[in-house]
């Protein structure tokens, strides 16, 4: 669901296969965020839309994971504050795509959407799996899980929308699920924003800091 639990997990000594194990994660939320959003658009269903976002937020968290030995903190601060601006982005599309469908009248495809939204759960537990073995104590643990159920919440919900099109053949259980999707993308947006611009912050009174040393 909403990514603002999802980060990848940094191990402080990284075992061997870890970054390998980051590759493979990244491959498949891109993958599965592609697969998402041009199954969105084929099947007319908003709320596979809005759990692709996961997948975009999860991939920028393996991009920036991968990144962390040769970026800076600052560098990393504008790369998470990119991806927050993006993630409310890709929230206020999924909102403003909800009310187009509305008006239109599309009943999505419900096929499609159970099986993408299965594929995606599936993708879910899968790089859970791979990861879980690199946590770093009971943090990172509670993360990954927390990351993971919030995540396969998503994918369970897009499958009751599913269920809901092909029970009622309409749209609108669909939309609803888009629709708190959406607004939780835009939330957890506007938070890793927030976050992002005090990490830049941080970094940057640290670098003029240590430029300075004698300035107390
Ligand atoms: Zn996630």
């Amino acid at each position: 669901m909403a990514c603002s639990s999802c980060s990848a997990p940094n191990p402080k000594s990284p075992a061997p296969g870890f970054r390998k194990a980051l590759w493979i994660a990244l491959w498949v939320n891109l993958a599965m965020f592609l697969v998402e959003g041009i199954a969105s658009l084929q099947s007319g269903s908003v709320s596979l839309m809005a759990d692709a976002i996961d997948f975009f937020g999860d991939s920028a968290n393996y991009v920036l994971s991968l990144t962390v030995l040769s970026m800076g903190m600052l560098w990393r601060g504008r790369a998470a504050l990119v991806k927050g601006i993006t993630m409310a982005v890709f929230g206020v599309i999924v909102l403003a795509r909800a009310i187009w469908v509305l008006q239109s009248g599309i009943t999505p495809e419900p096929l499609t959407m159970g099986v993408v939204g299965l594929m995606a759960l599936v993708a879910n537990v899968v790089v859970a799996l791979i990861l879980f073995r690199y946590r770093d104590g009971d943090s990172d643990m509670r993360s990954v899980w927390l990351c993971s159920r919030n995540d396969a919440i998503g994918n369970v919900a897009v499958m009751v929308a599913a269920l809901g099109v092909f029970g009622t053949g309409t749209a609108w259980p669909d939309l609803a699920v888009a629709t708190i999707m959406g607004g939780l993308a835009i939330t957890a947006g506007v938070s890793v924003v927030r976050h992002a611009r005090k990490d830049i912050e941080g970094a940057k009174q640290a670098s003029v800091s240590s430029a300075s040393p004698e300035v107390r």
